[in-house]
C-alpha cells in the first residue's frame, strides 16, 4: 500500500489538524502531498499543476468542496476526488459527486490509504477536458452599466463596469473571486457603446 513516487495528493480541509495528521500519514505512505485551506486556494495550487488525486473536505469557507468538485469536474475531469467529511454517513453525501467518499472520525486511516492507493493505480476514469487557456471570454452587457463575465477558472461569474472608450478590443481584468485574469470580449449587446454607429 505504498504510493508511487509519481502519486501527487492535493488535500483541502480548513482545519490545520486535519491536514496535519491526514497529510502526515500520506506522505508517511509516499505520496507527494500539498495542501489548500479552501477550494479557492485549491483552484490556485492547480494552476501550479496538476495532481494524480484530490480529497477534499465539504464544508470550507469561501469556496465549499461542493462546488470544488463540480470545478474539477468540468475542467479536470480525469482526477480523481475523495470527500472526507466530518458528518457520519456510511455512504456518500447526496449530491456529491466524488468517486470515494471518507468520514474523518469513523474510518481508520488505512482504510483512507486503500482508497487512494486503489484511484491512483486505476487507469483514468474519465478523459480530460481540453484545454481553454488563454481564450478570451464574451461578456455580457446586463443593460446597466455593467458586463457580466464568467471566470473560466473557478467558474463563477463576476460583473466589471463599464468603462469610457472600451472599445471592442480584448480587454483584461481580475476576478474578484479567484484573482485570476480573465480576458474578455465585450458583446455587441451595448447600445450605449460608443463605437456604435
Ligand atoms: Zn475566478
Amino acid at each position: 500500500m505504498v504510493g508511487q513516487l509519481s502519486d501527487r495528493v492535493l488535500l483541502v480541509d480548513d482545519e490545520p489538524l486535519v491536514r496535519r495528521l491526514i497529510s502526515g500519514y500520506l506522505v508517511a505512505a509516499g505520496y507527494v502531498v500539498r495542501v489548500a485551506v479552501d477550494g479557492l486556494d485549491a483552484l490556485g495550487k492547480l494552476r501550479e499543476g496538476l495532481p494524480d488525486l484530490i480529497i477534499s473536505d465539504l464544508n470550507m469557507p469561501r469556496m465549499s468542496g461542493f462546488e470544488l468538485l463540480d470545478v474539477v469536474r468540468q475542467r479536470f475531469p480525469q482526477i480523481p476526488v475523495i470527500v472526507i467529511s466530518g458528518v457520519a454517513a456510511d455512504e456518500m453525501p447526496e449530491g456529491v459527486a466524488a468517486d470515494a467518499y471518507y468520514h474523518k472520525n469513523g474510518f481508520g486511516f488505512d482504510q483512507l490509504l486503500r482508497t487512494v492507493s486503489d484511484l491512483t493505480r486505476k487507469p483514468p476514469l474519465r478523459t480530460a477536458a481540453p484545454r481553454v487557456d488563454n481564450k478570451p471570454v464574451w461578456a455580457r452587457w446586463d443593460g446597466n452599466g455593467h458586463y457580466t463575465l464568467n471566470c473560466e477558472d473557478c467558474l463563477r461569474s463576476f460583473s466589471v463596469p463599464r468603462a469610457p472608450n472600451m472599445g471592442r478590443d480584448e480587454k483584461l481584468t481580475l476576478c474578484v473571486h479567484c484573482g485570476r485574469t480573465v480576458q474578455f470580449l465585450t458583446s455587441d449587446g451595448d447600445p450605449q457603446d460608443p463605437a456604435l454607429p
